[in-house]
């Protein structure tokens, strides 16, 4: 038996290819696994569970359709959808996690993070993140109405899109992680395995800590192909999904 990690899917009413590649891996690859964990940024935005719109509903009910079948579901919040909350989890099935967590999976321990905390060269974005994460200002921006939420969601992704553009100009390495930040997390955590996504860069690095072997495996997004890892009792392997057939 198998568990399945993804993360950074980032489904959006406007990309029905990545909400339709999605719905097929629920209903055809994550059924036979023990358990399917969301690493964060599963949705583009979400801007509260009591959001009527019918193309977050209807993953919903797919995430249901999955628990009810007996895979246990976990998510992450990312720094997209970081307001799922109660009310999405009592109608998904699904089970919030703590991020940073750490897992025990096939006799290892595992750092499991989104990943947006590692990157901490992106002082702005950091700032931002503290700001979002405070229970004052979400209890602030949930009190709105859903159409007041949408629209200044909508703005904070127009200036999140101009800070990336700015950013690649000057230096992409600022959208990484930091490599001290991520072996302070590895060394407190004591674990020679990190998992985690947000930065789309799809790999297993390999390196030295503190002189003993240690790993760093990074899901991809779902911009134009599926990423998933499959981690069983043999290990684990970062697999593509290909799209060709939609
Ligand atoms: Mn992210």
């Amino acid at each position: 038996m198998a568990t399945l990690f993804v993360s950074d899917v980032h489904l959006d009413a406007g990309h029905p290819q990545i909400t339709g590649q999605f719905l097929e891996f629920l209903e055809r690859d994550a059924p036979p696994a023990d358990a399917l964990y969301i690493l964060g940024d599963l949705f583009e935005v979400w801007i509260g569970d009591d959001d009527p719109q019918p193309d977050k509903r209807r993953i919903v009910m797919a995430l249901r359709a999955l628990t009810d079948r007996g895979v246990a579901c976990y998510v992450m919040h990312g720094n997209r959808d970081f307001l799922l909350g109660a009310r999405f989890c009592n109608e998904s099935g699904c089970r919030l996690l703590e991020d940073p967590l750490v897992l025990h999976l096939y006799g290892k321990r595992v750092l499991v993070m989104h990943g947006d905390a590692l990157c901490t060269d992106d002082h702005s974005y950091q700032r931002l993140r503290s700001m979002v994460r405070d229970p004052g200002w979400q209890k602030a921006f949930l009190a709105l109405s859903t159409d007041q939420r949408r629209l200044l969601a909508d703005e904070a992704r127009a200036g999140s899109k101009a800070h990336l553009q700015q950013a690649s100009m000057t230096s992409a390495d600022i959208m990484d992680v930091n490599e001290r930040t991520v072996a302070d997390a590895m060394r407190g955590a004591n674990v020679q395995l990190l998992l985690h996504g947000h930065t789309h860069r799809p790999n297993v690095h390999r390196f030295d800590l503190d002189g003993a072997p240690a790993q760093r495996i990074v899901l991809g997004d779902w911009h134009e192909r599926g990423s998933v890892l499959h981690w069983d009792e043999n290990g684990f392997e970062l697999r593509s999904l290909p799209r060709d057939h939609h």
